[in-house]
């Protein structure tokens, strides 16, 4: 098979200093069909400027509703290597921890069945293998899931739950991110695999606020870990900053998002009633500042790029929840917010689409969530409580 190809457009993306995906199809190209002709339909796409795919149709395995998303080429004659092009979605590792043994089995596989071209990870989390036809996915699936792998979501279900790396190396992890994870795509298997939801839903778990997973731009519901206590100020390591040049009042107080931090110019005070949690001076000052006591998480929902609306972020349900094995009191939350979904949400409404339509007064009475005040998003301007008669005669 010739690797060489007319690609005179795409060969643009592959000069500047970044690494290119171009160059990665070309690799894939030269030894697969299906790449070559992924890649030639690909430089016609770039000259026509339109694209050739088209998604959908009914493909999957044999019991299960997501995991595969059907794409197929509306030029077969002209690109018989992508008549089928499936995306397979494979459920990737809590932290996305790999051994190089693993990596190499992926990879033998779906050189074996696809195009050899994958992308770790989509932005859900999961592991995704571009293309391969129609017949190949039940062998596939036969190879993945003989060794232990499983399908992730996708379309209306609950996607593959990912998180940070957590405690398995960072000092930060205010809660078992792994643990919670995988402990959650294990209970709710069915939610993944067999979708019922009005639309996809996404669960990213990250130990503190810094949220290295992109929690709370991305999942419908972000766990954030976090802390109910202090932070704890070793004064000789402040000194130590400010003495390696550190502008401590310019980098980290006047950065507070709640002010709630003094510096004198040899000793920094946090009066942590008013700190946020939002790790922001922990992050920079690592040697000088500790969080302690009980640790927890916060919960949130609704964020998704973009809605109907725009960007939304996610915002506060629950302001501090313990979350220990079996996470039932977790879990029961979640069943709950699913339940309102079910019974309210429009067919590809996402949860917090539905929760800004019909208003959050509603959702926390049905969820069973008391208001509080760390889930005013906008204070006086938007406010999401709106007393009744009997509030005011209970004073
Ligand atoms: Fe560490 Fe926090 Fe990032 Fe998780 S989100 S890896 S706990 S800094
Ligand atoms: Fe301020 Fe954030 Fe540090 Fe709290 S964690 S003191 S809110 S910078």
């Amino acid at each position: 098979m010739s690797t060489e190809s007319d690609t005179p457009l795409l060969d643009e993306l592959e000069k500047g200093p970044f690494p290119s995906f171009v160059s990665e199809i070309k690799k894939a190209a030269a030894k697969n069909k299906m790449a070559l002709d992924e890649l030639k339909q690909l430089e016609k796409s770039y000259r026509d400027k339109r694209g050739y795919w088209k998604h959908g149709g009914i493909v999957g395995i044999r019991g299960y509703g997501s995991g595969i998303i059907g794409r197929h080429s509306s030029l077969p004659q002209e690109f018989p290597g992508v008549a089928d092009f499936h995306t397979v979605r494979v459920n990737s590792v809590s932290g996305f921890f790999y051994t190089s043994d693993s990596l190499r089995q992926i990879c033998d596989i779906w050189d074996r069945h696809g195009s050899g071209l994958l992308n770790m990870h989509g932005s859900t989390g999961d592991i995704i293998l571009l293309g391969t036809s129609t017949e190949k996915l039940e062998p596939v699936f036969a190879e993945f899931s003989s060794r232990g792998w499983d399908l992730g979501g996708s379309g209306s279900s609950l996607r593959t739950p990912s998180c940070c790396i957590g405690p398995a190396r960072c000092e930060w992890a205010n809660i078992d991110t792994l643990d919670i994870i995988y402990n959650l795509t294990q209970e709710f298997q069915d939610e993944m695999h067999r979708p019922a939801f009005p639309y996809k839903f996404k669960i990213k778990a990250a130990g503190c606020a810094v949220d290295c997973i992109g929690a709370i731009a991305r999942a419908d519901c972000s766990i954030i870990g976090t802390w109910r206590g202090h932070i704890v100020v070793d004064q000789s390591a402040v000194a130590e900053y400010a003495k390696q040049g550190m502008d401590i009042q310019a980098e980290i107080v006047n950065l507070c998002p709640t002010g709630c931090m003094v510096y004198d110019g040899r000793e920094l005070y946090i009066n942590d009633e008013d700190c946020s949690r939002c790790m922001h001076c922990i992050s920079r000052m690592t040697k000088a500042l500790r969080p302690a006591g009980e640790k927890g998480a916060t919960i949130l929902i609704g964020s998704k790029a973009p809605f109907v609306i725009g960007a939304t972020l996610s915002w506060v349900l629950v302001p501090f929840m313990k979350l220990e094995p079996p996470y039932d009191e977790f879990k029961a939350l979640l069943k709950k917010i699913w339940e309102y979904w079910d019974e309210h949400g429009k067919n590809r409404e996402r949860l917090g689409e539905l929760v800004i339509r019909r208003g959050m007064r509603e959702f926390l009475e049905f969820v069973g969530v008391k208001p509080s005040p760390q889930q005013v998003k906008e204070p006086r301007r938007d406010p999401f409580f709106y007393w009744k008669d009997e509030d005011f005669r209970r004073q």
